[in-house]
């Protein structure tokens, strides 16, 4: 399956080294996230979807142009069928030191199920989106969850040791007034706790300049009841971490919005039809998938992997206001994976 030739690792235009990998597993979800899909989504046909055998083939070749760091998402990772038997695979490149770490993102709804055998597969680390901790909220949100499911499946995954981090998407008027209250909480339980802005990505229901709510405002209400230290800890991510004196525990910001991370940016992104974006806020990308069928060795597809790491773009340019109306990208954040 690996190629007999060595490859080089993958350097863009601008010298920045790509060693973070992040694969949506499927378009698909059981939740309806309010800011990330409309509730009348349409998914993508099976046939068009990559096996989790070539999802294994594919990873492995970002990992052998190296790849340190590789977090599965989606849509739901955890709702597609047999995706244990990928995490498990995935956990030989653990196992020879080739992988640095394996984590994924989930909503948290199948925790339970699973949390002791992604720990038993090398998994140390996952992140749990939760918006707020009002289940009728909660369920206004992701207009299909279920706030206690998720709660038993994040005292699964403690108990199963792992480590935790909860992921909140800020927003106006609806959770701007709990995020302290989801600090007290997250810390109280050994959780870090990341705040995002949200994201024009893909058409919505609803009009993004109504939830968008800059972080910028957030922090500088966090400091009137807060003590925030800024700390250098990074987990290979966007995040800019504070620690909460109080508290001890540590807060992130994902400010895509309000402050440009791109500079220091070592990600690209493969969704489940194989198809690479170098940058989540652009529409350039390159399909993996025909290389990657088209035999079954691997130089076809480390040349196309090249060739589009030689297109990575400096950066995004995400506006959210008025005049606005489109989304900067067409896609669905479910369809390129958080
Ligand atoms: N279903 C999993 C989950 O919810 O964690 C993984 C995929 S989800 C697309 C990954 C992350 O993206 C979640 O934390 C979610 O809250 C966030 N997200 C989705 N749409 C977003 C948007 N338009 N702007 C900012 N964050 C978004
Ligand atoms: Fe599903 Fe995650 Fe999107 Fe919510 S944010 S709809 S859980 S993919």
């Amino acid at each position: 399956m690996t190629a007999g030739r060595q490859t080089p690792p993958m350097i863009d235009p601008f010298g920045r080294a790509v060693s973070y990998l992040r694969v949506s597993v499927t378009d698909r979800c059981d939740f309806r996230c309010v800011y990330c899909m409309a509730e009348d989504m349409t998914f993508l046909p099976k046939r068009e979807v990559l096996s989790l055998e070539e999802l294994d083939r594919l990873c492995t070749a970002f990992i052998e142009k190296g790849v340190r760091k590789l977090r599965l998402t989606g849509g739901e990772p955890l709702v597609r069928k047999n995706i244990m038997s990928l995490i498990r695979s995935l956990g030989r490149h653990l196992k020879t030191g080739a992988l640095e770490e394996l984590t994924l993102t989930t909503n948290g709804s199948q925790l339970a199920r699973y949390a002791n055998e992604l720990h038993a597969c090398g998994v140390r680390r996952i992140n749990v989106s939760i918006d707020t901790l009002d289940d009728k909220k909660f369920k206004a949100i992701t207009r299909w969850g279920d706030l206690h499911k998720v709660m038993d499946g994040i005292r699964a995954a403690k108990d199963a040791g792992l480590q935790i981090k909860v992921n909140m998407v800020a927003l106006k008027g609806v959770n701007e007034h709990e995020i302290g209250t989801m600090l007290e909480w997250c810390h109280a339980n050994g959780h870090d706790l990341t705040l995002i802005e949200t994201m024009p990505l893909g058409e919505i229901d609803g009009d993004r300049t109504d939830q968008y709510l800059p972080l910028s405002m957030v922090r500088a209400r966090l400091a009137e009841a807060y003590t925030l230290e800024d700390i250098p800890y990074k987990t290979g991510g966007p995040a800019r971490y504070v620690e909460i004196k109080e508290t001890g525990g540590r807060l992130g910001f994902i400010t895509p919005m309000t402050h440009n991370f791109c500079e220091s940016c070592n990600r690209v992104r493969v969704t489940c039809t194989g198809q690479l974006f170098m940058c989540l806020g652009q529409d350039d990308m390159a399909d993996l998938r025909a290389p990657l069928r088209a035999s079954e060795g691997n130089d076809l597809l480390y040349d196309a992997i090249d060739e589009a790491i030689g297109r990575k773009p400096k950066g995004h340019d995400f506006v959210i206001d008025r005049r606005t109306k489109q989304p900067a990208v067409s896609r669905h954040m479910s369809v390129t994976g958080g």
